[in-house]
């Protein structure tokens, strides 16, 4: 089936120059990026984008994160992309996460209250239309 993913480059992605890299990895792929902007995030729709770690400890340092500059917003399409690219990104913890995938290559943990993951990806169909019409109206 045809599916759209919402795939971000989260802040260290950017500030560490990863756009190219991961962008060339989705077109590599064969996943279209059919629409694409750079924002920094309110914390209001941080809220509702990750509105089920609202709560959690970690959830203060992740808002502190992922407000500490722009991040790079697309839309993909493709066959089963929502689980390629959750495939592609690899597991949740980048130390852990397999080489070969993003957060295996690009990324690993720091003696930090919150992982700083270089990248996310809506983790099912239901969640992918909700975080596209968040992040694009
Ligand atoms: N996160 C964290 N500590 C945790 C779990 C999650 O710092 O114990 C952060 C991490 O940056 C992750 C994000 O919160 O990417 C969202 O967590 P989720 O469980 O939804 O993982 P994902 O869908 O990003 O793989
Ligand atoms: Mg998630």
């Amino acid at each position: 089936m045809t599916e759209q993913t919402l795939m971000l480059i989260k802040p260290d992605g950017v500030k560490r120059a990863m756009i190219g890299n991961i962008i060339n990895r989705v077109e590599n792929k064969g996943y279209r990026i059919i629409d694409m902007k750079m924002v920094v995030p309110t914390e209001q729709l941080l809220n509702k984008h990750y509105a089920e770690h609202v709560g959690k400890s970690f959830y203060p340092a992740l808002l502190e994160y992922m407000t500490s500059g722009p991040v790079v917003v697309m839309i993909g399409e493709g066959t089963n992309v929502v689980s390629g690219w959750r495939a592609m990104m690899g597991e949740t913890n980048p130390t852990s996460a397999m080489p070969g995938t993003i957060r295996g290559d690009l990324g690993r943990e720091w003696d930090e209250p919150a992982m700083m993951n270089v990248v996310h990806g809506s983790d099912s169909v239901t969640t992918a239309k909700y975080e596209i019409s968040l992040w694009f109206d």
